[in-house]
């Protein structure tokens, strides 16, 4: 069963570890830190737009869930840095939603060039997808 609002199902593969250690290289963040206290979800101005809490999607990379690429978090969140000033743990969840960006990025849309879209692609994409590819184009 897949993970969902209802609960979390973790099966344990080979992949988990894999996919949590690219998400800790991008962003720089010991995920092994979060106590799941919630302070970062409860401080968050966005949930109502999440379909995960930021502290479960923190959750799903600490447990190696690469559906956490599938949730429309981390394109929802604005990096107001609310959840890194609540953090008890000094983690930066903000970072750890970029890497989420970048991994899916990366994973769908390698070698993507904005100059093949047409006008309707473009506005379909969502913002911060831009943003990052032009970040890959210039770093
Ligand atoms: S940085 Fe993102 S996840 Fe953190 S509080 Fe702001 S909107 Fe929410
Ligand atoms: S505030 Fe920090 S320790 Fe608490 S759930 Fe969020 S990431 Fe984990």
């Amino acid at each position: 069963m897949s993970p969902g609002k209802s609960g979390l199902y973790l099966t344990f593969r080979p992949e988990n570890a894999s996919f949590k250690a690219k998400i800790e290289e991008l962003s720089g963040e010991n995920i092994d830190l979060c106590m799941q206290c919630g302070g970062c979800s409860s401080g968050c101005p966005l949930t109502e737009e999440m379909d995960l809490l930021p502290s479960t999607v923190i959750r799903y990379v600490q447990w190696g869930m690469e559906e956490a690429l599938d949730s429309k978090t981390p394109w929802v969140c604005i990096t107001c840095f609310n959840c890194e000033v609540r953090c008890p743990r000094g983690i930066d969840v903000a970072n750890v939603m970029e890497a989420l960006r970048q991994a899916t990025l990366r994973a769908k849309y390698d070698r993507f060039s904005l100059d093949e879209l047409t006008p309707e692609e473009l506005m379909e994409l969502p913002q911060i997808a831009i943003i990052s590819n032009q970040r890959k184009l210039s770093g």
